[in-house]
């Protein structure tokens, strides 16, 4: 797709989202090209699945823009990520936070983090059990290089995004659980939840962090 089509794309999408809903830009599998493109059209954060890919890009795009880890982070890779990302969409694990913790305790650094929710209860995800959360955001609380903003979920893949919105209430209810609790250190600020297909059904449900790929990247069928 060319950058003609991503700016329209991504002005499109821009227009619809309600104020206060953040769009990040899924970058998997795209040029530096297409990614500049939808910077330069507006988008202000852009997200990757793997350190190594934001390793390669991040250093050819000038433009301001944060970057968000949005895929499964592995710990022999945080060293690497904490330099490069601004937010970790995923964290998951204690141990994965204790590893944040002492590479950006060395850099000098506060990581915000979202914590990733298995919303689906799906054994092939990523992520952790809603009955699960409260635990682990204390324990993450006692850590201070690194500051929880949130959750995220994936939930199921759907064909029909209707199928998706109990996965997306669910993570939203344990978000506003989370929030009345007031955990020192820990803010409920942002809600990411939502991909091209399901977007418009979670931010229904209150998301007001999207991540787009197909949509920005990929030509449409009726154009
Ligand atoms: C690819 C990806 C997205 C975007 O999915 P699209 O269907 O291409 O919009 C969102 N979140 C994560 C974690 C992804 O890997």
């Amino acid at each position: 797709m060319d950058g003609v089509s991503i700016t329209s794309a991504v002005k499109r999408i821009l227009e619809t989202l309600p104020v206060g809903v953040t769009l990040v830009a899924a970058a998997k599998l795209r040029s530096v090209e297409a990614v500049r493109a939808a910077i330069r059209a507006g988008v202000t954060c852009v997200g990757h699945n793997y350190v190594q890919d934001a390793a390669q890009m991040i250093p050819l795009i000038e433009e301001p823009v944060r970057w968000h880890m949005i895929g499964h982070l592995q710990r022999n890779k945080v060293k690497r990520a904490v330099q490069l990302f601004d937010i970790v969409e995923t964290l998951d694990s204690r141990r994965l936070a204790q590893e944040i913790e002492r590479r950006c305790a060395a850099m000098g650094k506060v990581m915000p983090v979202l914590v990733e929710i298995n919303s689906g209860r799906e054994a092939s995800k990523t992520g952790v059990l809603p009955e699960e959360v409260e635990q682990l955001v204390w324990q993450l609380s006692e850590l201070s290089h690194l500051r929880v903003q949130g959750l995220m979920t994936m939930g199921p893949r759907f064909g029909n995004p209707e199928d998706a919105r109990p996965y997306f209430r669910l993570t939203r209810e344990t978000f506003e659980r989370l929030a009345a609790v007031h955990i020192p250190n820990v803010e409920m600020r942002y809600l990411s939840m939502g991909m091209s297909n399901s977007y418009r059904v979670a931010i229904e449900e209150g998301a007001n962090m999207v991540r787009i790929g197909t949509m920005l990247f990929e030509e449409r069928a009726d154009e």
